[in-house]
């Protein structure tokens, strides 16, 4: 794979959505907007209703005015059509708005390591991202960062951004926040964790997950529309949807998928990851203490196949994973 010349690169045809806000005057506004949202905060479907500006207290992300950024660089372990051949531009936010009792990255989303940063220092790390060649933003937990991520896009689209945002989210949006959003994030890929409210309240202590997640998703679709590559195989535009299988089923994958294909689209692009590891408090709840298991997965593909759900991620791993 050859990589493209800049001009190509950064032809019109590629823009991303944010240019036609910035050009217009709307992305100011949305920054405008966003910041005012973080004295009363909804940016996420907790609805702390908090002032961010003032106080920690009762601000369940335990993120204040500034992102805290974890750290930032090309990534090629996202999928193929993120990575490309020189990797997805990946910044990691620290904290985050769920608990799941299995988080591999606890200590970030948990425990917050990372650093305070200004907007200008994200302006920064975006168009270091695409100094280094990265095919997208690929912005990681960035729910509970959205006016900082909104400033941050705008200063950096001044300064010659013109690589897509990708929203990589645990899917437990607010609208008030993907309205923030519109036509600025070219490619939503939020996960859908469970079919079920209980279980995602068990397991990750949020209220109302499945009802968040589904009018989260809808929106993002309503946005985006399905998945839509280059004629090299990169996401341009468009929805992708990540779902987690857990052991025992207990992410209730039926549901999930029969939701995709029903009320979104059977061309919905979805990632079925198979690679659940115990790890942080998983131990203390079986069956989260163990691996999923070979059989658990091929029913989860099997039952993607039923729902008419055909776009999955990297189908030679599914292949090398059966045969
Ligand atoms: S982003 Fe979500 S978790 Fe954070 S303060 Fe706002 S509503 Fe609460």
């Amino acid at each position: 794979m050859t990589v493209d010349t800049a001009e190509d690169r950064f032809s019109p045809a590629t823009w991303p959505a944010y240019l036609a806000l910035l050009s217009s005057g709307e992305l100011q506004r949305r920054v405008a907007q966003a910041y005012a949202r973080l004295e009363r905060c909804d940016l996420c479907a907790r609805y702390c209703r908090v002032n961010r500006r003032q106080t920690l207290d009762g601000v369940a992300c335990r993120t204040g005015e500034r992102a805290v950024v974890h750290g930032y660089g090309p990534h090629c372990g996202e999928e193929d059509s993120l990575r490309g051949w020189n990797g997805s531009g990946t910044i990691f936010f620290s904290y985050c708005n769920l608990r799941c009792i299995y988080c591999q990255n606890w200590d970030v989303s948990q425990k917050g390591e990372g650093l305070e940063v200004t907007p200008e220092t994200l302006a920064r790390i975006m168009l270091d991202l695409q100094r280094q060649g990265c095919h997208n933003i690929n912005l990681v937990t960035p729910s509970h960062v959205v006016p900082q991520i909104l400033v941050a896009t705008l200063l950096a689209a001044y300064r010659g951004l013109r690589l897509p945002l990708v929203y990589n989210t645990g899917g437990y949006d607010s609208p008030e926040a993907l309205a923030l959003l519109d036509g600025v994030v070219d490619i939503y890929m939020p996960d859908m964790k469970y079919g079920d409210s209980a279980t995602a309240h068990r397991y990750s202590h949020v209220r109302g997950y499945w009802e968040a997640n589904r009018a989260a998703v809808r929106e993002m679709h309503r946005q985006v529309g399905d998945l839509t590559m280059d004629e090299h195989g990169l996401a341009q535009r468009g929805l992708l949807v990540r779902h987690l299988v857990l052991p025992g089923d207990l992410a209730n994958t039926d549901k999930v998928l029969a939701f995709l294909a029903g009320e979104i689209s059977t061309d919905t692009y979805l990632n079925l990851m198979d690679q659940y590891r115990p790890c942080y408090h998983a131990f203390e709840e079986p069956p989260l203490d163990r691996p999923l298991l070979p059989e658990e997965y091929e029913r989860a593909l099997r039952l993607a196949a039923q729902h008419g759900l055909h776009r999955l991620d990297r189908p030679r791993r599914v292949k090398e994973h059966f045969f």
